[in-house]
């Protein structure tokens, strides 16, 4: 038996007290009750209570109305925000995602049966520590189910959002669905095409953090979730690879995301790193089996839209584009120190142990011994090492001159042969590093400036416009 009030933070035990000195009710309820009973670190500690929110207001000092039009109140105390929501009993959803009329109740059961999941719809009396658990979540714990508050397809009905939440408590929690509320799922594609886009990106983003968050795309997949959300990836299922792989496309992405490492962004890159298959596949008479040409441009290509249509910040988007497009690399032993600056030059070395951890996640996504492809990275990663240790320029950044001091030694203005000449002296220093030092730059920029195709070399007229030249 969990002595709760023993084990609410005392903290939260002080804002149950105080409402009870204001003559109200109070439970912890929700996903606390919940992760306690799974044994589970708690996140938030959520209270209901029978009090109105200006009657909660009243009684904190530190009161925040941050959803007071759904009757929650934020109260700060010493250790944490906790969300202190007015009993509210069942309404009708026509937007498919918000209640149409907040309604206020004195019932916690009435409470507990508008929530999503049984398991999420369990009370604890902060009078008692007495657990409130109409729905039986308490068994549906036990056994790790995941099932809907009352009959699964009117709930998903109401708000669509839930249709992915359940996704998500699969994976993250570890529990398999029930099958009526798999079936609610299922029918409730019309509603879930009305989620926003940021809601399903925080739930994807939710979900990576799970140990497998395969078991939430497959069901995203299996219910018609991501043919709403991301059509892109379905060609992936029943796309046969070659003998390099144990899966299919789909399959694989699965085994490389849950193999990638906790990153969110990383496992958004792993889900989506070979998005291009499909599209590039061919068969070849040489070899009797299946080629991905470019599927990693290709790739990129399909990856930047479905990261803007989710509304991924544009570093987030950048980075998982980047991975998309240079996972595939292709490094052995005979690359010279320059081919491997080069490839550091073309990655850039910002996302070189993002490479290795996704080129390593592939590897054990194959379903094949990965143990040579991680002595290949591993190749790579001190072949890398050792030429870093030696030179540091990767962009122009990095070279000994800048735009500036090409100005003033030949005497012209800015303009598009700047960007030229910096690029053809970082090809020379990527070749051989010494070069990197201002004097022997300027000797390759006069031999780089020479060669400039005539109309490069026209000097700027003040006042002549040059724009069409960029
Ligand atoms: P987590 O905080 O890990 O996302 P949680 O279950 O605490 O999980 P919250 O979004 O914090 O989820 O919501 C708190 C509680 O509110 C849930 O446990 C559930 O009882 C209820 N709830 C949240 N969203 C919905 C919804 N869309 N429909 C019905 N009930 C919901
Ligand atoms: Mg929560």
């Amino acid at each position: 038996m969990v002595d709760w009030l023993a084990l609410v933070p005392e903290d939260v035990r002080g804002v149950a007290t105080r409402l009870a000195e204001g003559g109200f009710r109070s439970w912890i309820v929700g996903g606390c009750v919940r992760d306690v009973l799974l044994g589970r670190p708690v996140g938030d500690w959520d209270l209901a209570t029978s009090a109105l929110p200006d009657d909660v207001l009243k009684l904190f000092r530190k009161a925040i109305p941050t959803g007071i039009e759904h009757g929650t109140i934020t109260v700060v105390t010493r250790d944490r925000h906790v969300e202190v929501t007015t009993l509210r009993g069942e309404s009708t959803y026509t937007d498919g995602r918000h209640p149409d009329a907040v309604n206020f109740v004195d019932d916690i059961v009435a409470d507990l049966a508008r929530r999503d999941f049984t398991i999420n719809a369990i009370a604890v009396d902060m009078a008692s520590g007495l657990l409130v658990d109409p729905f039986e979540g308490q068994r549906d714990i036990a056994v790790r189910t995941l099932r809907a508050v009352g009959r699964a397809d009117e709930r998903f009905a109401e708000d669509g959002l839930r249709c992915l939440r359940a996704a998500r408590f699969v994976a993250t929690l570890e529990c398999t669905l029930d099958p009526a509320t798999e079936s609610g799922i299922h029918g409730a594609m019309g509603t879930y095409a009305k989620v926003s886009a940021e809601r399903v990106r925080d739930e994807w983003v939710k979900t990576m953090k799970a140990r497998a968050p395969s078991r939430a795309f497959e069901i995203m997949r299996t219910s018609g979730m991501l043919n709403v959300t991301c059509a892109e990836l379905l060609p992936s299922f029943g796309c046969a690879q070659n003998r390099h792989h144990a899966y299919d496309v789909w399959g694989h992405a699965m085994a490389c995301m849950d193999a990638a490492p906790k990153d969110v962004m990383l496992r958004v890159a792993a889900l989506l790193h070979d998005v291009g298959k499909p599209r590039s596949r061919a068969f070849s008479d040489k070899t009797n089996d299946y080629t991905f040409y470019d599927h990693e441009r290709i790739g990129a290509e399909i990856a930047d839209p479905i990261l803007r249509r989710l509304r991924f910040s544009n570093d987030d988007r950048t980075r998982i584009v980047s991975l998309v497009r240079h996972h595939l690399v292709c490094w052995d032993p005979s690359w010279s120190d320059a081919a491997v600056r080069r490839w550091i030059k073309r990655v850039g070395p910002e996302r070189l142990e993002d490479l290795y951890a996704l080129c390593t996640a592939d590897a054990d996504g194959k379903g094949f011994d990965p143990r040579p492809e991680h002595e290949r990275i591993e190749g790579l990663r001190a072949h890398v090492a050792k030429v870093m240790a030696e030179s540091h320029a990767f962009s122009t950044k990095d070279l000994a001159i800048d735009g500036s001091a090409l100005m003033d030694t030949f005497k012209r203005g800015p303009g598009p042969w700047l960007g030229k000449v910096l690029e053809a002296l970082l090809e020379t220093v990527l070749d051989d590093p010494s070069r990197n030092e201002s004097s022997r730059l300027l000797d390759d920029a006069r031999a780089i400036v020479a060669a400039l195709p005539p109309h490069e070399e026209r000097p700027r007229r003040p006042g002549k416009d040059t724009s069409h030249e960029r």
